[in-house]
């Protein structure tokens, strides 16, 4: 039996495990992210002895999926200083000698999901994630799509709701995008206390779900998925599932009708394996970087 590599590389930790063909995550430990040359060695050491035939890395960004591009591999623009410009493949190649895949985290859980959750009987869907930031993975005909860089779903413009008591936004760059109105830390900008603490008050989540329900809207309208799956830290908010798909009922105001729409119970779901989505479409990565390699020989 193979075993692969996962990383899933997060801006606040930087989770290693390793899996089989299956995706069955055999072990796993997390290192908080400091700078590289804190980060790296311990990583390398956990994966070294583990017997992995590929790596596949799930990484924050934006980072460069161009493999025509010299940068390829490399985490580029991010506002994590140490980490711009940081060529995280290459150093991983280097030290493990092995082939390495590459996505970014959401397209990576996005992955997972297609491949083995809740998304593994259609060919296009979107993963979602609201947690510290909003990420938003695409899977087009199977695949993790790219495009120019890659989609930064989070920072859609949305209009701001007319009694929303936020000044501002939670992102530095846009006044009105999803993130900065609608992640974690927007709400507790917003509301004063952690997004776990504000259960009881249903205005708070009931904007949440207004910002929801239109960037899925719009989603639906550009990217046509046949389901979206939501995740991330907010989402374990229980009353909040629910209310964003009432708000993409009440948004989309009828307008589409197609196959798998027309319940919005089944086509707007949370997450299915268990918080293990990122390292098991990491797994997924790791698997098709062997299987290219293999090819080319
Ligand atoms: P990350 O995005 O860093 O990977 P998470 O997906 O766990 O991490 O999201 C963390 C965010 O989710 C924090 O802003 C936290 O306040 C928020 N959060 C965690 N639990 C809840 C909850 N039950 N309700 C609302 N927000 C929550
Ligand atoms: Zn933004």
């Amino acid at each position: 039996m193979k075993r692969f590599g996962a990383l899933e590389a997060g801006g606040t930790k930087m989770v290693c495990a390793v899996g089989d063909e299956q995706g069955r995550i055999l072990e796993r430990i997390s290192i908080p992210t400091g700078t590289p040359a804190d980060t790296m060695p311990p990583m390398i050491a956990f994966f070294r002895d583990k017997g992995i035939c590929a790596l596949g890395i799930g990484c924050f960004g934006p980072v460069d999926l161009d493999k025509n591009s010299p940068t390829y591999g490399h985490i580029t623009s991010t506002p994590k200083l140490p980490w711009q410009n940081y060529p995280i493949v290459q150093e991983f190649r280097k030290a493990l000698g092995i082939p390495v895949g590459f996505d970014t985290d959401v397209n990576a859980s996005a992955l997972g999901e297609a491949t083995w959750g809740c998304t593994r009987d259609v060919k296009n869907s979107i993963y979602i994630t609201v947690g510290t930031g909003v990420g938003v993975g695409v899977i087009i005909d199977g695949k993790p799509y790219h495009g120019m860089i890659h989609p930064e779903g989070g920072h859609i413009l949305l209009h701001r709701h007319p009694q929303d008591p936020m000044e501002g936004s939670g992102c530095p760059f846009h006044e009105t995008c999803l993130e900065g109105l609608a992640a974690g830390p927007s709400l507790e900008k917003r509301w004063g206390v952690k997004g776990a603490e504000l259960s009881d008050n249903p205005a708070v989540w009931e904007l949440e779900a207004y910002y929801l329900g239109q960037a899925i809207t719009n989603y639906i309208m550009v990217l046509s998925p046949e389901r979206i799956i939501l995740g991330g830290g907010v989402m374990h908010q229980p009353c909040l599932l629910p209310m964003v798909r009432r708000e993409v009922a009440r948004q989309m105001a009828g307008y589409i009708r197609g196959k798998g729409i027309e319940d919005l119970q089944t086509y707007i779901v949370g997450v299915s394996l268990n918080d293990n989505q990122g390292a098991m479409g990491a797994v997924k990565l790791a698997m098709e970087a062997l299987a290219e390699q293999e090819a080319a020989k």
